[in-house]
């Protein structure tokens, strides 16, 4: 698929949502933002430039200091998620101690997403600059 270099196959780039979901850079949505697999707690580095277009991802110093904010909104969303699923499936109202395991259990488990996933939105979503260039797409790196 990425070997078919015609223009047929550069107009079908996939969709922001989809490249967003998959970690791809926001300009050229080719070149991988992170360097190990999305969802994994092995590897948290992030590719400084885009290995396909070259695109500097922190644009300025404490840039991703927003993705917190960012980060911030998931945790929050993913507690109250799992505090009422757990409330759903117990119906327990007695134990604090439950809440509290459920809750530092999520939180653990969703770090990796909410790590990457909050600089992806910030990057897609907040960043007017970081435009989407149909002419970087797929084009092999020279
Ligand atoms: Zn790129």
């Amino acid at each position: 698929m990425e070997n078919n270099a015609t223009n047929k196959a550069e107009s079908a780039a996939p969709g922001e949502f989809k490249s967003a979901v998959e970690g791809k850079c926001p300009r050229c949505r080719t070149g991988n933002m992170f360097e190990g697999p999305l969802l994994s707690f092995k590897s948290k580095k992030m590719y400084t430039h885009c290995p396909h277009c070259g695109l500097k991802f922190e644009k300025e110093p404490g840039y991703f200091y927003v993705a917190m904010y960012v980060s911030y909104v998931f945790v929050v969303a993913e507690l109250v998620t799992a505090c009422v699923a757990t409330y759903i499936l117990t119906r327990n109202m007695e134990s604090p101690w439950l809440y509290l395991t459920v809750a530092i259990t999520a939180a653990v488990v969703m770090a990796p997403f909410n790590y990457r996933y909050s600089r992806v939105v910030l990057m897609y979503w907040l960043t007017p600059q970081f435009r989407y260039r149909p002419d970087l797409y797929g084009k092999p790196k020279k």
